[in-house]
């Protein structure tokens, strides 16, 4: 499925999720639905990753910028002068400099990973950390492995159950509804996922669509969102919402 089909299915999963637990239309838990569905196509190989981090050089000079903006920052904090920190930033810049474009596309990724990591664990928000591992490791992974994977899953409920406790509504369910929905729409390729990687490595899933078939994508896009509208009208949460349309921000 492409990347679009990814954002849609992620919206309406999230939609469903939220209308199916708080009974009304909850845009924060929808939009982090629509950004979790995209977090398993982070692997190698994937369109998502390499929409990106794009362009090399764009790539490199970002490399160069942050560690500029950094060094900077610091200097306006002269009180961190003499910190390890300035050492750091000065060391990105070099480093961006002098290395070629693949390799700073990969330490780009990482030197990000590592600033969203440190903030987690400086302030104890180890959620912070956990997500920047997965920044971080994603991009190793073979394309539709272990970011595809029951345990990914498994890895990203305790991301987002820390997401949800340090007061961030709606990110469990929604965050959850949107990695979920990443993975089922795959199992519809002709591919499948390697939903138990690397335990088993074997492709799961429905496999009924090529990557080509654009129509059959919408399609099984558009018979999920029926599907979902149906159930919420067996369920009686339809009715709810058109009779009391509550939009909770
Ligand atoms: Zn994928």
């Amino acid at each position: 499925m492409n990347g679009l089909g990814h954002t849609v299915m992620g919206a309406s999963f999230g939609a469903f999720a939220s209308v199916m637990t708080t009974g009304a239309i909850d845009l924060q838990m929808i939009a982090i639905s629509t950004i979790s569905a995209s977090f398993a196509d982070f692997d190698t190989g994937s369109k998502v990753r390499n929409k990106l981090s794009g362009n090399p050089l764009r790539t490199k000079i970002a490399l160069i910028a942050t560690g500029l903006a950094s060094t900077v920052y610091h200097f306006l904090h002269s009180y961190s002068l003499t910190s390890f920190s300035v050492l750091a930033s000065m060391t990105i810049v070099i480093v961006g400099l002098f290395m070629n474009h693949r390799q700073a596309k990969k330490t780009f990724i990482h030197v990000i990973a590592s600033v969203i990591g440190f903030t987690g664990l400086y302030y104890h928000q180890y959620w912070v950390t956990g997500l920047a591992i997965f920044i971080a490791l994603a991009p190793h992974a073979a394309h539709r492995t272990w970011t595809h994977s029951i345990w990914a899953l498994i890895a990203m409920y305790f991301i987002f159950d820390g997401a949800q406790e340090a007061g961030v509504k709606g990110a469990l369910i929604g965050g959850m509804a949107g990695y979920v929905s990443h993975i089922v729409a795959d199992m519809f390729t002709v591919n499948g996922v390697k939903l138990f990687y690397p335990l088993i490595d074997k492709n799961f899933g429905f496999k009924i669509m090529h990557s080509n078939q654009l129509w059959l994508q919408w399609g099984i896009i558009g018979a999920t969102i029926v599907a979902f509208l149906g159930i919420l009208f067996i369920t009686g949460k339809l009715d709810a919402i058109l009779n009391h349309p509550v939009i909770r921000v």
